[in-house]
């Protein structure tokens, strides 16, 4: 007989194309398909449990099958599921907006939605491009990101990205990008105070000489995250946001990953008292529940739009989704229980109690560095630790790793030589150390070859 998991497998052999997957590998593999969520753990169709250890891809917070969450879907569906934000407003839309902009730096006050992180950035982007073009200033067209950056797929946000894996492929098509070092110290000879220098020096140099020409600086504040979950040194953002400012270029902080608590702040530019001129939030918005982002722009960037019609000045760019009332409504209700439940000082009692715990893996021969900021974490593997040097990328040290882990009932997803462990907001520190010791287990066996016992 058939079961249906075979059954399913089978379609979706058949028929599903995967996101950043291999489907050669892929097809030849187990699929997991994923029936039911409770809490922190998601369910198979065969019954397994598995806990979420990188939030879905970095989206949960609250946990799956929230009540409160559910409720405040299922109210809003009683009422309506979706209608416009083209010329005319709704409730959930605007009350989000209007708790976004008090709970996002100082000075952004105006909420722009879309529907993914990457459609946030491509209207960062060109808010910034058309803030110039507003003004008449037809020189400052172009944009710098950091080296390994990552914004999101659509082509705007990969001509902003650097990651050459992802990316190099299409850039034929794509406009192109100033590119600074990103202090990633592990990496850099002189540490952690060079690469900052380094870092600063070419932002300076860029600025100095070219920055009547450049529209705005991108950047992933405080944790660079696609790129192997990457902390910049303390100062780095607060010292990049002074030369923008100094130098009349916009500032765009892509805080989709790092928005809502993640790194122990609610957001990322929190930490370092750093309010841009564009903010991008998307991921955990909702609290992982659907497809709802937000660019914030402050009030110079909207008033550069603001003028009579025929002066041709208004932001010609929307998505059908934009506003969504469902998406609107699981946000707001999210914020509410962030409110509630003191979510942002757990995740730093939390942080802490992690470091703590992950501290026992420091001294393994194979662990090269383990990088936190909050609930954001990444464990670099290295074939030799003393001199650093990186596995090669066919051996897949990463995702040999993730898939122990996950036959051990833990689910995350590697970035290369770098395992992720982004669990969700809510996890219980019984929860986070289970987790914790299911990591160290798979990481010792897959790179020692033994077990912790
Ligand atoms: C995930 C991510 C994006 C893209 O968001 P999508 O919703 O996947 O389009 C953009 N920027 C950063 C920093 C991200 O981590």
């Amino acid at each position: 007989m058939i079961t249906d998991y075979q059954r399913l497998a089978v379609m979706n052999k058949n028929h599903l194309w995967h996101p950043f997957t291999q489907m050669k590998d892929y097809n030849n593999s187990d699929p997991l398909i994923i029936e039911r969520g409770e809490g922190i753990k998601l369910y198979d169709v065969q019954g397994r449990a598995y806990y979420d250890g990188f939030s879905s891809v970095w989206l949960n917070v609250h946990g799956h099958n929230v009540p409160e969450l559910n409720q405040a879907i299922t109210e809003q569906l009683g009422r309506v599921a979706h209608s416009t934000l083209l010329g005319m407003a709704n409730i959930p839309a605007i009350e989000l907006a209007e708790k976004l902009v008090a709970i996002t730096p100082a000075g952004l006050n105006k909420v722009f939605y879309s529907d993914s992180g990457a459609t946030g950035v491509e209207i960062a982007i060109k808010m910034a491009f058309q803030y110039w073009h507003n003004q008449g200033i037809g020189s400052k067209t172009k944009f710098i990101t950091m080296n390994q950056a990552y914004h999101g797929d659509t082509i705007g946000a990969v001509s902003v990205g650097a990651i050459p894996l992802y990316h190099d492929v299409f850039r034929p098509m794509l406009f192109p990008s100033h590119v600074i070092p990103y202090p990633y110290a592990y990496r850099h000879e002189g540490g952690e105070t060079k690469a900052l220098e380094a870092t600063l020096a070419a932002l300076h140099h860029l600025l100095e000489t070219r920055a009547d020409e450049i529209a705005a600086l991108i950047v992933e504040p405080i944790v660079q995250g696609a790129s192997g979950i990457i902390v910049m040194p303390h100062g780095c953002l607060r010292q990049m946001a002074a030369m923008c400012r100094k130098y009349d270029v916009l500032l765009i902080a892509d805080e989709v990953a790092t928005g809502f608590g993640r790194t122990g702040a609610m957001f990322a530019c929190d930490l370092e008292d750093v309010s841009p001129d564009l903010m991008v939030i998307g991921k955990g918005l909702t609290g992982g529940y659907l497809p709802v982002a937000a660019t914030l722009a402050s009030d110079v960037v909207y008033e550069a739009f603001y003028a009579d019609y025929h002066e041709q000045k208004t932001f010609f760019h929307g998505h059908s989704y934009t506003g969504n009332p469902l998406g609107c409504a699981v946000a707001l209700a999210s914020l509410k229980l962030f409110e509630e439940r003191n979510m942002v000082e757990g995740v730093r009692t939390k942080a802490a109690f992690v470091e703590h715990k992950l501290a026992a893996l420091k001294d393994r021969p194979h662990v090269g560095e383990i990088r936190q900021k909050g609930l954001m974490i990444g464990i670099e593997l290295v074939r030799d630790k003393a001199s650093r040097e990186p596995y090669d990328w066919a051996e897949q040290i990463g995702v040999r790793t993730s898939l122990r882990a996950r036959e051990l009932s833990m689910l995350t997803r590697p970035l290369g030589n770098v395992i992720v462990f982004i669990p969700p907001l809510v996890s219980s520190e019984a929860e986070l150390e289970a987790m914790i010791d299911i990591l160290a287990e798979s990481i010792i066996s897959v790179t020692e070859g033994g077990s912790i016992a």
